[in-house]
């Protein structure tokens, strides 16, 4: 019996033609959904017709041209575009029976940012303490912005007590970044 009827090409859950990183990220419609409540509404259309490697790169980088909310938008960014991964993958290979994905994707990442800006102020907060016996406390050196920047974030969690937040941003974070280089290239 034939149970898998869609071809590999279209979307098992909505049913477009295409499956791809646009579709699941921007076009799929919860992601949409999603987007609506952060992006300005007079740049929707720009937001959904630009090509995707722009669409990335604008966000990353520019965060007054869609963004409702500016603050730490690479981040908050990133964040969404990566529960909606964890959700679409929750829906096709789980059933979304997975509980702690079946949280809004969007509850999901402003937790997530929370914890990250946190992170940062922690990490900048270690930058200005004195060495000790000549040898730095830790090693620091600024942040690239946007995707690299959250991995530093991460791994300097960990050196300062916010070790839950720290394992999530850097597991989520360590493989989201591998799949993210193919499209910046
Ligand atoms: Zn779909």
């Amino acid at each position: 019996m034939k149970r898998h009827f869609v071809s590999d090409a279209q979307c098992g859950l909505c049913g477009a033609e295409v499956e791809d990183v646009d579709h699941i990220l921007r076009r799929f419609p919860n992601s949409l959904l999603v987007w609506r409540q952060l992006v300005r509404a007079d740049k929707m259309l720009e937001f959904m017709s630009c090509d995707i490697k722009s669409w990335i790169k604008l966000n990353l980088t520019q965060p007054h041209r869609f963004a409702i909310d500016i603050a730490d938008w690479d981040l908050m960014f990133g964040g969404v575009c990566w529960f909606i991964w964890l959700r679409r993958n929750d829906l096709v290979f789980n059933a979304g029976h997975e509980e702690e994905v079946r949280q809004p994707v969007l509850d999901r990442a402003r937790r997530w940012l929370a914890l990250a800006v946190a992170a940062q102020g922690a990490a900048d907060a270690l930058q200005h303490l004195p060495s000790q016996g000549g040898r730095e406390l830790v090693s620091w050196s600024p942040p690239p912005h946007g995707w690299v920047k959250l991995n530093t974030d991460a791994a300097r969690v960990d050196q300062n007590g916010y070790m839950s937040c720290g394992g999530l941003a850097r597991d989520e974070h360590g493989s989201w970044m591998v799949g993210f280089g193919k499209f910046i290239g």
